[in-house]
């Protein structure tokens, strides 16, 4: 066909998506795999959020609550912040492209580590603006060299921390060191899709920063804890000036009935969630130990997922772990060629997966 396709649309990079369980049975002709290749929540929902959807579901010939009253008014008491703080997303995703639409102009520049989440080029690019991609630096965020990087066409600057996929923290200091290079007018958009998940004490919190209202856009998600990643919901903390910007591009009812109300419920389940950093947290233990006995070298990480260095192709590995129905992320598109990504399972899973490592590792 022929389309008229501006080139700044053809240079997007296809999104890579972890594989679903059906897919990867279908093609192999296998059964009982586990997935252990998204960051899911290895408990499943929280049984309260479960409970709410269900009591949602003979009102969905409503539209849902464009103000999302409830849920934002939780969150903000949750964080103490003024409810024209929060913004709320179709996932924290739907974040990332408001701020896209709401604050770059063709040429305009974006600065973010390399590799990291795909959805800042995705995003940056749809906009017609440039991302400047900045290299880790032993596998961490370079906030020194991104610092080197701001320019007069600066608008937007993503840090991911703990960052996918390596599992690494930026620390509080180096964050604020970056900040206060920040030139006027440029966001920073804090992406802590796992926070919940942190250990380490020296990692930093966007609501701090919004809290003393700096410009700093905190990214938020349901879909890791509190294990909603199907609904799609997340949501931004920010300053109200940046909120009422980003509400201009919003979609009036991005974010369904259903999911408004299961985030309020699992808001409200901390049993569930406390149960879930348990395990997550015992479960990364248990692998790191249980790598480490297989000579395998993994990434320390303050996250709900382990990047691993395997002998040989990262893909040829991902692949004979799949034979034995183990779904991870090789990682050759985020520029780790001879790595995969791990997510912590439950305990069963995290077994099953170090038994087919054993296996792989034996031919
Ligand atoms: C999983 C993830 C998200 C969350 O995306 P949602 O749209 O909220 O599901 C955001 N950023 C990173 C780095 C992630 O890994």
């Amino acid at each position: 066909m022929k389309l008229k396709v501006p080139e700044h649309i053809r240079s997007i990079p296809l999104y890579v998506p972890g594989k679903p369980i059906e897919e990867v049975e279908r093609e192999r002709g296998i059964q009982d795999s586990i997935k252990l290749a998204s960051n899911e929540n290895p408990l499943g929902p929280s049984p309260k959020a479960l409970d709410a959807l269900q009591r949602t579901l003979a009102s969905v010939h409503r539209y849902p609550d464009s103000a999302g009253y409830e849920l934002i008014g939780k969150l903000a008491a949750r964080h103490r912040l003024e409810p024209g703080q929060i913004v709320l997303g179709n996932g924290s995703d739907e974040i990332i492209s408001m701020l896209a639409r709401a604050f770059l102009q063709p040429g305009d520049e974006v600065i973010m580590p390399q590799p990291s989440f795909q959805m800042y080029e995705i995003e940056t690019r749809a906009a017609a603006a440039v991302p400047v991609p900045v290299p880790l630096n032993h596998f961490r965020t370079d906030l020194a060299a991104m610092a080197e990087r701001l320019t007069a066409r600066t608008r937007v600057v993503f840090v991911n921390t703990p960052h996918n996929p390596t599992g690494s923290l930026v620390t509080r200091p180096e964050l604020e060191a970056f900040m206060a290079r920040l030139p006027e007018g440029v966001v920073l958009a804090l992406d802590e899709a796992y926070i919940e998940f942190v250990r380490d004490p020296a990692g930093p919190d966007s609501l701090d920063y919004v809290r003393a209202g700096r410009p700093v856009v905190g990214l938020r998600t349901f879909s890791k804890a509190y294990g909603l990643a199907g609904l799609r919901i997340g949501y931004g903390i920010m300053p109200v000036d940046v909120a009422e910007v980003l509400s201009r591009v919003r979609p009036p009812f991005n974010v369904n009935l259903p999911a408004q109300a299961a985030a309020a419920a699992a808001l409200d389940d901390a049993a569930f969630l406390n149960e879930t950093l348990r395990v997550v947290h015992a479960g990364v233990d248990y692998l790191q130990r249980a790598l480490a006995d297989l000579g395998l070298v993994c990434q320390p990480t303050q996250s709900n997922f382990i990047m691993v260095r395997v002998p040989g192709e990262g893909r040829q590995f991902f692949a004979s772990l799949l034979d034995r129905g183990v779904i991870v992320r090789p990682l050759a598109s985020y520029g780790f060629a001879d790595c995969i990504r791990v997510s912590v399972g439950r305990p069963e899973e995290n077994q099953r997966f170090v038994e087919a490592l054993r296996q792989v590792l034996a031919l």
